[in-house]
């Protein structure tokens, strides 16, 4: 059966709230663990059900946003879904509360026992009101930010249109493109102060009324962490610092010599190559194509997931008309379906998508089995270990979508290491506001810069709103997603391993990757790390020796195919 024949049909909430009870009441009144079992399995299925003809909506929705019957379905789930989790949550409750509890750990692990605490240590019936405001705040961040008109080029631009601009070979152009974005940001900075002022407010609010001492706790506990806390990061952003800045720096260096500009200021970093980055080669159905042949050699496993992928047709990748933007990779249970999303528009970022979005459809792939449906996925930093990690491991087929291989290689993997400095940025600003909640607007601007200057020192600015540390408003997890952004730089340091590893072994590396796979959100981020032979980034020393390597890397490539 192929994706457009899965057959949707509306969900009985009605039937599902009773039935939903009935099971709570069941593992309450349980009088042995294999009835309280029997309650579990009848909701895997009601569960699967409903979720996957959620999930089917808002694939639908996405890929043609016009279509009004999907777009009804999506402001039913849109409406039912918080009316449904206070019996999702009586039911976890129960779970929770059963006098079978270690029968219970004994089949399914304690995993999510653990999630369960954490759900009602994060919610309680009184905050229901902040949470919509902090709903409402986030949801007037994305719209000022969609709302911008850039006039540049003889062109009336959104933010996006500018990155080619950004990127182009002319300095000038560069730096008034610089400056165009930055003016829309000046031009906007007191809404984007007032709306970060708020939330920072309510988050604050919130957490004391769930007996947090300021956000940052419960940040981290929203974000299903069990088992590490802000401390822990505090060390690892160190290492980040004397381990990874001074390689960027290094990084930067060698890309001033190579385009000849001797004092690279911020509008100069995103040049890597002075003739451009690498274009992807083919059309869409021949990168599929291409993508069929390296996941056949790469594995027995790849190959078969990615023929599930092609016979069931999961993909959308093009862009077209009507189409939400951006990209992602979900699960269908019912029909035990990954799915990728995309917008493909003839970038390097197409082929990101069939390596980076395919890693995540890979893995819930290969954890389909999962014992109950929380198993499926893990935290949010495991789950780009293996989105990230098979970025590297296709390596080797890069010749098949790239003309200019070794640029694109390179620039991949240097920008990889890129980023780690600015990743703890983000992260220690969170921390820095969320644990004094009354600093002023300015103090939080000058807090960011100096957070900048210590993990960027090779950022420098000649724009006035950047000098003043205003670069942030453009970073949409810091309004929406408080304390995600460090997962995308945790995942990076363990991909950097798994890169290490390949180079060093391939079939050991594979089969640790696959490992971690399988294992999906059975466990914790560094229970999952243990399991794949991982070092843990929260130990001291442990950047030091895949940092050299990569610096070894980089040191033994050949520079002349980089011009
Ligand atoms: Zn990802």
């Amino acid at each position: 059966m192929k994706f457009q024949d899965y057959l949707y049909e509306r969900p009985n909430v009605d039937l599902l709230k009773e039935n939903l009870m009935n099971l709570t009441k069941k593992v309450e009144n349980a009088k042995s663990f294999e009835e309280v079992d029997q309650a579990i399995q009848e909701y895997i299925l009601l569960d699967n059900e409903y979720s996957s003809m959620a999930t089917l909506v808002s694939i639908r929705n996405s890929i043609n946003t016009q279509d009004e019957f999907y777009e009804k379905e999506q402001e039913f789930f849109d409406t039912v879904g918080p009316e449904l989790s206070e019996y999702y949550q009586n039911f976890n409750l129960a779970l929770y509360n059963s006098s079978f509890r270690d029968e219970l750990v004994k089949k399914y692990g304690s995993k999510v026992f653990r999630e369960i605490e954490l759900e009602l240590k994060t919610f309680k019936p009184e905050i229901i009101e902040d949470l919509q405001l902090e709903n409402k705040l986030t949801t007037k961040y994305d719209k000022l930010k969609a709302s911008a008109q850039i006039e540049f080029d003889g062109k009336v631009l959104p933010l996006p249109g500018l990155s080619v601009y950004l990127q182009d070979k002319d300095r000038n152009i560069r730096k008034s493109a610089e400056d165009a974005v930055c003016g829309f940001y000046l031009e906007h900075e007191a809404e984007f102060d007032e709306i970060y002022d708020e939330l920072v407010k309510v988050r604050t609010k919130i957490a004391k009324k769930l007996g947090f001492e300021n956000f940052v706790e419960l940040g981290y506990y929203r974000m299903g962490r069990t088992d590490y806390d802000s401390k822990m990061v505090e060390k690892y952003r160190d290492q980040i610092k004397s381990c990874v800045v001074p390689l960027v720096s290094k990084i930067y260096n060698l890309q001033s010599e190579r385009i000849g500009i001797k004092d690279l200021k911020s509008y100069d970093l995103n040049l890597t190559y002075l003739n451009g980055n690498p274009m992807p080669l083919g059309t869409t159905a021949e990168k599929v194509k291409n993508a069929k042949k390296m996941y056949h050699e790469l594995s027995k496993e790849t190959g078969e997931f990615f023929d599930f992928m092609t016979e069931h047709e999961l993909f959308d990748l093009d862009s077209k008309k009507g189409k939400a933007g951006g990209g992602y990779c979900t699960y269908i249970p019912k029909w035990r379906s990954p799915f990728i999303f995309s917008n493909f528009n003839n970038t390097a970022g197409d082929i990101d998508v069939l390596t980076h979005e395919a890693g995540h459809a890979f893995q819930v792939y290969s954890s389909r089995d999962a014992i109950l449906p929380n198993y499926l996925w893990p935290t949010m930093e495991s789950c780009e270990i293996h989105s990230m990690s098979m970025e590297f491991f296709t390596y080797p087929w890069m010749n098949l979508f790239f003309k200019d291989v070794d640029k694109r290689i390179y620039a991949h993997l240097t920008d990889s290491i890129i980023f780690l400095p600015y990743g703890v940025t983000v992260d220690e600003f969170q921390h820095v506001v969320y644990s004094k909640p009354e600093m002023t607007i300015d103090e939080r601007k000058q807090a960011w810069r100096e957070i900048e200057r210590k993990y960027m020192p090779f950022k420098i600015y000649e724009n006035d709103l950047l000098e003043r540390g205003g670069w942030w408003y453009r970073q949409g997890h810091i309004f929406s997603s408080p304390f995600y952004y460090i997962d995308y730089t945790l995942a990076q340091v363990c991909a950097h391993q798994f890169f290490v590893k390949d180079m060093e072994n391939h079939e050991k590396a594979w089969s640790e990757y696959h490992h971690l796979c399988k294992l999906g959100g059975s466990k914790t981020f560094l229970e999952l790390l243990k399991e794949a032979n991982l070092e843990n980034p929260f130990e001291d020393g442990s950047l030091t020796k895949t940092m050299n390597k990569l610096e070894e890397w980089i040191d033994n490539f050949d520079k002349t195919k980089l011009n």
